[in-house]
């Protein structure tokens, strides 16, 4: 473990406490747009810290608690992630998720706990300028809940000068803080090509239109769009659907599914436009309709250059040591879309080496981490508010 300063931990009032909380979080997960009982529990939480401003219900399950400073300043958000996955958690820890099916594997449990530490350093001491904002933020995991947020009206009430998040990394050492100037995480969407032809009688498929050929082509082509592209650019195919299992008929309809990521939002649009491109022209070449389904919609995270060189002081300044990574993350993060509306940071802080990978069924968010990341947005608040 990196010792963090003195200073920075002598707000630490009660790290038990945090650790409890996400413990009992972790036992019951809920999945995106569901997490109501979470929410009870946070607003539980926050109740008698007795924030300036308390929001519930934002775009759906999600919560935001203001605390104003003494004096006028800029508003700084924070924010977490309410969701857990709906993935069945295999390893056998004593807080384990007493849902079947559903758990705690990407840490959201640990960055709400974080937050709940940020909540009582600032219902203990005020800050001394402008507003925080800690928000609980559903439904990251399929890319709906910033959205959600940023749509709900009463969001203007609380729109950030500044917003920030973490999110911890399986791969790299205890407390690294993992950073990027520009491009953190990939935008990326889930697409779906929807042909249509007609069925006719197996015995004569001359007499329809079967979309088999035109979604092989389609299965052949777009892996390739990506080369003509000069960002980094990625169609991955996930799912492909012909017909029926019905010998007797020749299908008439099929679907193709892909996921398409890129690290700067102009290519990953450019991309979409090239996708439906070669689509339209490959089905009015064949005869077939065509229609397309866009879902799991995630922004380009995009770091904010001045809030770097704050996030970087803030490290050093903690004794963290530091990683500046070459290339964007190729996963993407819903806290892109803060990005598109105010400048805004997201990092990552290293779960340990031999942590297991996120979305795994052994994951674990690692407790220690809890006060790491509490320190580090204390500490950014004093910075940006200096
Ligand atoms: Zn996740
Ligand atoms: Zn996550």
């Amino acid at each position: 473990m990196i010792p963090i300063e003195r200073e920075a931990l002598k707000n630490m009032s009660n790290p038990g406490s945090l650790i409890q909380l996400r413990r009992m979080l972790h036992a019951h997960p809920e999945v995106a747009g569901e997490e109501n009982g979470t929410a009870e529990r946070i607003l539980d939480f926050f109740t008698p810290l007795k924030p300036d401003q308390t929001l519930q219900k934002l775009g759906g399950t999600g919560l935001a608690f203001v605390f104003k400073g003494k004096r006028p300043g800029k508003r700084l958000m924070f924010r977490c992630e309410l969701d857990a996955l709906p993935i069945q958690e295999t390893g056998n820890p004593a807080y384990k998720s007493q849902i079947e099916g559903k758990a705690h594997l990407c840490g959201h449990d640990g960055h709400m706990a974080i937050l709940c530490g940020l909540g009582e350093i600032q219902a203990q001491n005020r800050p001394e300028k402008g507003e925080i904002v800690l928000l609980f933020q559903p439904a990251e995991e399929t890319g709906d809940g910033a959205r959600a947020i940023l749509n709900d009206p009463r969001f203007e009430q609380i729109k950030p000068d500044f917003a920030f998040a973490l999110h911890n990394l399986p791969g790299y050492p205890l407390h690294q803080v993992v950073m990027r100037k520009e491009t953190f995480a990939a935008g990326s969407t889930g697409m779906t090509i929807r042909l249509t032809g007609k069925t006719s009688h197996s015995a004569h498929p001359e007499a329809g239109l079967n979309p088999a050929q035109a979604l092989a082509e389609l299965i052949r082509k777009l892996p390739e769009l990506p080369k003509e592209m000069e960002g980094f650019c990625l169609i991955t195919l996930i799912h492909a659907e012909l017909g029926n299992l019905a010998f007797g008929t020749s299908p008439g309809k099929a679907n193709l599914s892909m996921t398409l990521r890129a690290f700067d939002q102009q290519d990953l649009d450019q991309l979409i436009e090239n996708v439906k491109s070669l689509a339209m022209e490959t089905a009015s070449r064949t005869g077939l309709k065509i229609n397309f389904d866009f879902v799991e919609q995630f922004a380009v995270s995009v770091n904010d250059s001045d809030l770097y060189n704050i996030v970087e002081k803030t490290a050093l300044d903690l004794g963290l040591s530091l990683f500046e990574k070459p290339e964007p993350f190729r996963w993407s993060e819903d806290f892109g879309l803060f990005s598109q509306i105010c400048p805004s940071f997201l990092f990552g802080l290293g779960a340990g080496d031999s942590c297991p990978q996120l979305h795994e069924g052994t994951y674990d968010f690692p407790d220690e981490l809890i006060e790491t990341g509490k320190g580090i947005f204390e500490r950014i608040i004093k910075e940006v508010q200096a």
